[in-house]
């Protein structure tokens, strides 16, 4: 049996993409020496995407449309892919072409060579603002000290996964997707393939600033409990500070009476203690919530409609999904 090559795309509202995306993959597609098919995750599209996809669909057999009930994330996205991607190899990539597909010839050699986990790293960052290149930095390199797996730097998604690696990644079923750090959770053994990201050329990034705050306390929440032990040396720094403060002013009295002159100092040290209490709640309160939403358990995504790819190796169709049937409770067509 031939090896197959899955390409997993998620895809929110990228019709203008969508055409050149599709040709240029096509093109890389054809010229590999394995066969493969691209499964394209629909996440709640309401652009027109998905009328498009459905037509190309309905043309290309190595074409699969996985639709998403809404839209629930690329994080979700990308999971519910990989656990419909039948493939011995599993690619990874986004559909607004910043990630070449032209790399994946690239990958593939390197999972041949054994590795289980191929990742793009970004050598430039053209098209990105400064200021975001910065954050970006800046974050990176916290997160080396927080976590405790080492999470490569400058890598986005796109990468290729071995089975095994995709079949260890669907086991995890954690709400709070960190996938960067998922993917080096895992283990086994992994490669980098630098690469220049090109710059969006149509549409627009759906990650604002709020969205990547989001995902780096998402991200810091998800692999690290340090926030937590910060607020323990928070309280006993301000602690010994308080007492050495104390003192100092007993001493005062003590040598040069007291002509009450406690407002301003008085007021200092509460607003400040009571600061530093709030934020040490938020940040009890913010891996609460995250605990709290673990508890609730709830699906990853619900598919409302999916169609398997055509005449591609039988595999593909006969390949159940990774997860339980039970966890599909709101399907239409079964894969
Ligand atoms: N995406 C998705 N669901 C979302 C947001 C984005 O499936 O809710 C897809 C999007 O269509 C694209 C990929 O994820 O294929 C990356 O999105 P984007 O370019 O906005 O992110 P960035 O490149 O800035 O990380
Ligand atoms: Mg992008």
């Amino acid at each position: 049996m031939t090896e197959l090559l899955s390409v997993v795309v998620p895809v929110y509202n990228e019709r203008e993409m969508l055409p050149r995306f599709h040709s240029r993959m096509l093109s890389v597609l054809d010229a590999l020496d394995m066969s493969a098919d691209l499964l394209y995750v629909d996440d709640g599209s309401n652009d027109g995407s998905s009328e498009w996809l459905d037509a190309e669909q309905a043309t290309d057999a190595r074409i699969a449309v996985l639709r998403l009930s809404r839209n629930f994330g690329k994080e979700a996205a990308m999971s519910a892919g990989f656990d419909y991607a039948g493939g011995d190899a599993v690619v990874v990539i986004d559909a607004d072409l910043q990630d070449p597909p032209e790399l994946i010839p690239t990958l593939i050699e390197h999972w041949r060579e054994g590795f289980d986990v191929v990742y793009a790293t970004r050598e430039s960052r053209d098209g990105e603002s400064w200021l975001k290149r910065k954050s970006a930095a800046i974050f990176y390199r916290l997160m080396d000290r927080l976590s405790d797996v080492p999470i490569p730097r400058d890598t986005g998604d796109f990468r290729l996964l071995s089975r095994r690696a995709v079949d260890a990644l669907a086991k995890l079923r954690e709400q709070h997707r960190y996938m960067k750090g998922l993917y080096a959770w895992i283990g086994y053994p992994q490669k980098a393939v630098p690469y220049a990201r090109e710059a969006r050329t149509s549409g627009r990034s759906k990650w604002s600033y709020w969205r990547l705050w989001n995902l780096a306390i998402e991200g810091i929440t998800s692999f690290s409990a340090a926030p937590l032990k910060l607020a323990t040396w928070l309280g006993l720094f301000t602690s010994v500070m308080a007492f050495a403060y104390g003192l100092l002013f007993l001493l005062r009295t003590l040598f040069f009476g007291n002509p009450v002159p406690g407002y301003p100092s008085l007021m200092v040290v509460i607003l400040f203690l009571g600061g530093v209490q709030l934020v040490c709640l938020g940040i009890i309160g913010e891996y609460l919530a995250r605990t709290y939403n673990e508890s609730k358990a709830r699906q990853l995504y619900f598919v409302m409609d999916y169609r398997p790819s055509g005449d591609l190796p039988l595999r593909q169709t006969e390949r159940e999904p990774m997860v339980e049937k039970s966890m599909f409770t709101q399907h239409s067509a079964e894969p």
